[in-house]
């Protein structure tokens, strides 16, 4: 696998309400161009550089176990971000990849974050 195809398979797991929804979108980059959502919350992520097998391991419940590069599980309602890399087969971005996630970013025609925005204000309302 060369690395254009490892970046395209960058993961971005989701979080919330303690209820799972994980999702694996093929994109290898961030749409910079759409801001993140009114409200999204500042989050300073917490980073984790661990071997493949760990990363695998924080990594697969939310976005399966073929994830490559690392992942970010963000939780709207404990306003954590957490991000797992791979630090035996580490990818070029993948951390700032990952801490754009962190910061309300999606992939480019990605709803992943927007729909847990709107999850998360439709459970603030609640
Ligand atoms: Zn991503």
């Amino acid at each position: 696998m060369n690395r254009r195809q490892q970046q395209s398979r960058f993961s971005l797991a989701v979080m919330l309400l303690l209820s799972l929804s994980g999702c694996a979108l093929l994109y290898a980059s961030i749409d910079e161009h759409t801001p993140p959502p009114v409200g999204w919350p500042k989050m300073v992520p917490e980073v984790h550089k661990v071997s493949q097998p760990k990363m695998r391991e924080e990594c697969a419940p939310y976005v399966g176990s073929d994830v490559v590069g690392g992942c970010a599980i963000i939780d709207l309602m404990a306003k954590t971000c957490v991000i797992w890399l791979d630090n035996d087969f580490p990818v070029d971005g993948a951390e700032i990849h990952e801490r754009k996630h962190c910061a309300g970013y999606d992939h480019p025609g990605g709803k992943t974050i927007s729909r847990m925005m709107n999850e998360y204000k439709t459970a603030e309302a609640k």
